[in-house]
C-alpha cells in the first residue's frame, strides 16, 4: 500500500484531493470540449488555491433542482493499480487522506457560508474495501446524524464494499454511484483485475434492494401513523440506519436553506454508474446496449461515460485518448433514449457499432430517414415532434400548448418556444409549406477534432 503523507496542511491535501475529483462537465459543450479554466487545469497550466470553486459544479438534482456540488476524495490512496487510473497504488503521487471529522466540518464550513449546496464524495481503496467503506460512512453519519445535515449528499460505494455497507450508505444519502468502468468481463479483467462485471451488478441490485426495502418501512410507518391519527412529519419518520431520527439542517444566509428542500425520499437521486469509454474493444452499440439493460432493471438513474485518457507512468500512458467527442454522442444517445423515446436498436450505429462523430445522432436519425419528413407541424403527435431535429421535450411542450391558440407558425415563432430552429429547418412544414432549409443543416454539423497523442497527470471525472 502507498504511504499517506500526514506531515502536509490540510489546506494543501484538501487542494489536491479536490483536484484529482475533479469533474469532466459532463456532457461537455457541443463540440466535445472541457471549458477552458478545466482545460487549462488538466493539462498543468493553471494552479489554483485549495478552496478554488474548480469542483463546485452545477447539478440539477431530481425533486431538489440546481444545486453546486462540493467534489473531493477522502484519499487518493489506493491498494489496487488498476491499468487506466491516475490513483493506482504503482503510481508516484503524493497520497493524502482525510479524517472523515476534519472533512465533514470542512464540508459544513463551506455549506454554511453559501459556497456550495452538496457534496460529492468518492476515495481510494487503501487497505481494503470494507475498511475504506466504513471511513465513508463514517463521514456520511457524521453529516448526517451528528451534524444534521439534510442536504445533497452523493457518495461512491466502492468496488468490494460489503451489502451490508451498501445497504447502510443508501439510507443516509441522495444518489450513490458505483463505478463498472466496463460493459465487458474481459476488459475487466485485463485492466482492473480487482473489479468484475457480476460484483459491480451485485452492488447495484443491492441499492435497488435497500431503496424497495426502505420504502416500503417508510409506507408501512406512514400507514400506522395515519390509522393511528398522528401526522408525524416525514423527516422524524425516517431516522438514520442508527435509529437515530436527523435533525433539521442548519441554515445559512443568502442560499435556500436545506430545511426549505423537500423532504429526503430513500435516494431521491437514485444510482449512477460510470464507464470508462475506450478501456477495451466495446462499442457504441455495445455500451448503449447494456446501459438500456441497466436502465430497464431499474439499477441506475443514468449513465456517465468518461472518454479514457492515457495517464502518465500507467501501463496504458502509450494507448491513445478516447476523442471527448465520442463521450458527447454517446451522452447524447442516452437523452434520445431515456427522454425523447428512442429505442437503443433505432440509434444510428454505423457497421462498426460507433455513432457518428461528425453529427448528433438525433440529426443523424432524421438524417437516414427520409421518409419520415418532413413533419407538419399543425397534426404531428407528440411523439412525432419529439423526434424532430431542434425540438426537446420541453420545447415540444411549449409548441403543444401554443399550437390551439395560433393561426400560423412560423420559425421566430418557434425559436421563441425554444426550439433550436437552425436544426429543425427543412424537417418541418406548417400547412404544407416548409419551414427553412435543410440543406443549411450541413453547415451545423460539428467538425471532428483531430487529437493528439498526449499523456495526462490525470483525468477529470474519473472519481464519480
Ligand atoms: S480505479 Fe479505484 S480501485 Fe482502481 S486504482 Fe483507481 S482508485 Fe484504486
Amino acid at each position: 500500500m502507498a504511504a499517506v503523507r500526514t506531515e502536509m496542511d490540510l489546506e494543501s491535501q484538501v487542494k489536491s484531493l479536490m483536484a484529482q475529483a475533479a469533474g469532466d462537465a459532463e456532457g461537455r459543450g457541443a463540440g466535445g470540449q472541457l471549458p477552458r479554466h478545466l482545460r487549462e487545469y488538466v493539462d498543468g497550466q493553471r494552479d489554483r488555491s485549495a478552496l478554488d470553486p474548480i469542483n463546485i459544479r452545477q447539478l440539477i438534482v431530481p425533486g431538489a433542482g440546481n444545486r453546486r456540488i462540493f467534489r473531493i476524495l477522502l484519499t487518493n490512496a489506493c491498494q489496487y493499480s488498476c491499468d487506466y487510473c491516475p490513483m493506482r497504488a504503482q503510481r508516484s503521487l503524493p497520497r493524502h487522506a482525510l479524517e472523515p471529522e476534519k472533512l465533514a466540518r470542512l464540508f459544513m464550513t463551506a455549506f454554511r457560508k453559501g459556497w456550495c449546496d452538496g457534496l460529492f464524495v468518492t476515495s481510494g481503496i487503501p487497505r481494503s474495501p470494507v475498511w475504506a467503506m466504513d471511513r465513508i460512512l463514517e463521514l456520511v453519519e457524521i453529516l448526517r446524524v451528528k451534524m444534521g445535515y439534510r442536504g445533497y449528499l452523493h457518495v461512491k460505494a466502492l468496488a468490494g464494499a460489503e451489502p451490508g455497507q451498501v445497504e447502510r450508505l443508501v439510507r443516509l444519502v441522495d444518489r450513490v454511484s458505483y463505478n463498472l468502468e466496463s460493459a465487458c468481463a474481459d476488459t475487466l479483467a485485463t485492466h482492473a483485475p480487482e473489479k468484475t462485471l457480476e460484483a459491480g451488478l451485485a452492488a447495484l441490485r443491492t441499492v435497488k434492494k435497500a431503496v424497495e426495502a426502505a420504502e416500503a418501512a417508510e409506507r408501512g410507518n406512514a400507514s400506522r401513523a395515519g390509522s393511528s391519527g398522528t401526522s408525524t412529519s416525514r423527516s422524524t419518520q425516517s431516522g438514520t440506519s442508527m435509529g437515530r431520527a436527523r435533525k433539521p439542517s442548519p441554515a445559512r444566509p443568502g442560499t435556500a436553506s436545506s430545511a426549505t428542500m423537500p423532504a429526503r425520499s430513500v435516494l431521491r437521486a437514485g444510482a449512477t454508474t460510470q464507464f470508462v469509454v475506450g478501456l477495451g474493444k466495446e462499442t457504441d452499440r455495445d455500451l448503449l446496449t447494456f446501459t438500456d439493460r441497466l436502465l430497464k432493471e431499474k439499477l441506475i438513474h443514468h449513465p456517465q461515460f468518461s472518454a479514457f485518457r492515457p495517464i502518465r507512468e500507467t501501463p496504458m500512458a502509450g494507448r491513445a485518448e478516447t476523442p471527448a467527442l465520442r463521450e458527447h454522442r454517446l451522452y447524447q444517445a442516452d437523452h434520445l433514449v431515456r427522454d425523447y423515446g428512442f429505442k437503443t436498436e433505432e440509434l444510428p450505429f454505423g457497421a462498426d457499432g460507433s455513432l457518428p462523430l461528425d453529427t448528433d445522432p438525433k440529426l443523424q436519425w432524421a438524417l437516414i430517414h427520409p421518409e419520415l419528413f418532413p413533419v407538419e407541424l399543425r397534426t404531428a403527435s407528440r411523439e412525432e415532434l419529439r423526434r424532430v431535429p431542434g425540438f426537446g421535450p420541453v420545447s415540444v411542450e411549449r409548441f403543444l400548448a401554443a399550437r390551439s391558440r395560433v393561426s400560423g407558425i412560423d420559425l421566430p415563432t418557434l425559436k421563441k418556444l425554444g426550439v433550436v430552429v437552425s436544426r429543425a429547418a427543412g424537417f418541418i412544414t406548417w400547412c404544407g409549406r416548409t419551414l427553412g432549409n435543410r440543406f443549411r443543416q450541413a453547415a451545423l454539423f460539428d467538425s471532428v477534432n483531430a487529437f493528439p497523442q498526449k499523456t495526462y497527470e490525470f483525468s477529470p471525472g474519473t472519481f464519480r
